[in-house]
């Protein structure tokens, strides 16, 4: 099983290699796989990048990854030995950028050092007036991934030619000033950064599979929240769960074939969550830790390596949550309108959370236990379909959670329509309303509401457990 294989990488990944002018980046997968650096090769790094130690809490720092002067060195041997075979025009690769990424930082940075000079609690680097300094705040090192902290230096280093940015027009930062680029074929900091984390997915030569893998759910989240005219919607995609052997299965694009990732298995009686960058497998026993799945790889990853990609949600849900709330939790729902929000559903209450900001828990409306949260009503309304945010009581009443702001109780509005009790879960394909009934099958629910057979005849006989329509970029794949 693929989880197991990757459970493996994990584990071994505390077995930190040491870092000398000698040492090969293959085994680097994230931060933890670093350890100590020999004292003069990190020395010759520091001078090389301009790092100015001083102003590092505890200054340079050869062992401990904790801290900030190890992190910076860690981020350094990254740019310093990761090669990138050749390059054509392909997906996000625009081919703005065609030299050597050393070259082209080190001729823009003069100095990096710490400081607040950035003026927001948000921001994990900058550049002032295209001046060669790399501001870095403290946030760049606050449970960020190795790939991300090394894209930013490319990042930075385009601001000093004069890329700016603008406020972004939806998601989480909508409307705060320098949280997005216009578009990405203005070749700005973003797009520059996407360009080259894409290059390091597809197109890297000596680096680990699991820093490629950050390096495209990065690009994957900066796609879907930098631009203010993205480069892509990405393409629509259904997982599957098997309901005799719980492997995964995805739905091509074009609808009609079913593609098998019988090495990939989930534990049975998984469900599956969707999130901007793959999805959480929430396993039957709730208290136990969610895994994550990789929508490019279709391979599941323990969750604590991935904390850095999946946000704070998740790493609450091991390192915050009490087994008591774990074991309460009942499913999560993710804000399909791009504020940022997720509503969690627990036997006992609602909760939602904007970043780290807790909105008040609303009560249940009713005394019987939720049952699931959903995106997508199960019943078209005057032929449509509605999106928002559900929530199914196990009586199959329906509320709508409507959320105004992280201050204000979320509110709940008795809906009309009744989930039917054979379904058990919906979720929208491309323009149709996808039903999984209770014993397996998958049916579209058609203008009229009548259900029919959702895959082609060949399929008739499979049956599954769960479904999750989630979105993938072409762009970021081979
Ligand atoms: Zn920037």
């Amino acid at each position: 099983m693929k989880f197991l294989f990757l459970a493996f990488i994990a584990l071994s990944a505390h077995a930190a290699t040491p870092v000398s002018s000698s040492s090969e980046i293959a085994p680097y997968g994230d931060t933890a796989d670093l350890g100590c650096f020999d004292a003069a090769y990190a020395k010759q790094l520091g001078v090389k990048y301009g790092v100015d130690w001083s102003s590092f809490e505890d200054g340079m720092q050869l062992c401990d990854n904790s801290k900030q002067g190890k992190m910076m060195l860690n981020i350094l041997v990254m740019i310093d030995k990761g090669k990138i075979g050749p390059t054509k025009k392909h997906g996000f690769d625009h081919q703005f950028f065609t030299g050597d990424y050393i070259k082209y930082f080190r001729d823009r940075i003069k100095t990096i050092q710490v400081d607040t000079e950035c003026g927001v609690d948000w921001a994990v680097a900058c550049v002032v007036n295209q001046e060669p300094t790399m501001h870095v705040e403290a946030p760049l090192f606050d449970n960020e991934t190795l790939a991300f902290q090394l894209t930013t230096l490319i990042h930075e280093a385009r601001h000093v030619d004069g890329y700016l940015h603008v406020a972004c027009e939806t998601g989480p930062y909508a409307g705060v000033d320098g949280t997005c680029d216009s578009s990405y074929n203005e070749a700005g900091s973003y797009a520059v950064e996407v360009e080259y984390e894409t290059r390091i997915a597809l197109n890297g030569v000596n680096f680990n599979p699991m820093f490629k893998t950050f390096a495209r759910l990065e690009a994957a989240d900066e796609v879907e929240s930098s631009f203010v005219d993205k480069p892509s919607a990405g393409s629509p995609l259904l997982v599957l769960v098997d309901k005799a052997d719980s492997h995964l299965a995805e739905l091509s694009a074009d609808g009609k074939k079913l593609v098998e990732h019988a090495q990939t298995v989930v534990p049975p009686g998984s469900n599956i969550v969707d999130r901007a960058k793959g999805a959480n497998v929430i396993l039957a026993d709730r208290a136990a830790a969610p895994l994550y799945l990789d929508y490019y790889s279709f391979t599941l990853f323990p969750q604590a390596p991935m904390y850095g990609v999946i946000g704070s949600t998740m790493r609450d849900f091991t390192a915050k949550w009490t087994p008591a709330k774990r074991a309460d939790f009942v499913d999560m729902l993710n804000d399909i309108s791009g504020r940022g929000y997720q509503i969690r559903a627990f036997k006992s209450g609602l909760e939602a959370s904007k970043g780290a900001d807790q909105a008040p828990s609303v009560r249940l409306p009713e005394a019987t236990e939720p049952k699931s949260l959903d995106n997508v009503l199960p019943c078209l309304l005057n032929g449509k379909m509605q999106t928002g945010y559900f929530l199914r009581m196990a009586s199959n009443h329906i509320y709508k959670v409507q959320i105004s702001g992280t201050d204000d109780p979320m509110t709940l509005a008795k809906q009309s329509c009744v989930y039917p009790a054979d379904i058990d879960r919906v979720v929208k394909y491309k323009t149709q309303l996808v039903a999984l009934t209770i014993d397996g099958q998958l049916q579209v629910i058609g203008a009229d509401g009548k259900r029919t057979p959702f895959l082609a005849a060949d399929y008739a006989a499979r049956r599954f457990s769960a479904v999750v329509g989630a979105k993938r970029y072409d762009e970021l794949m081979q």
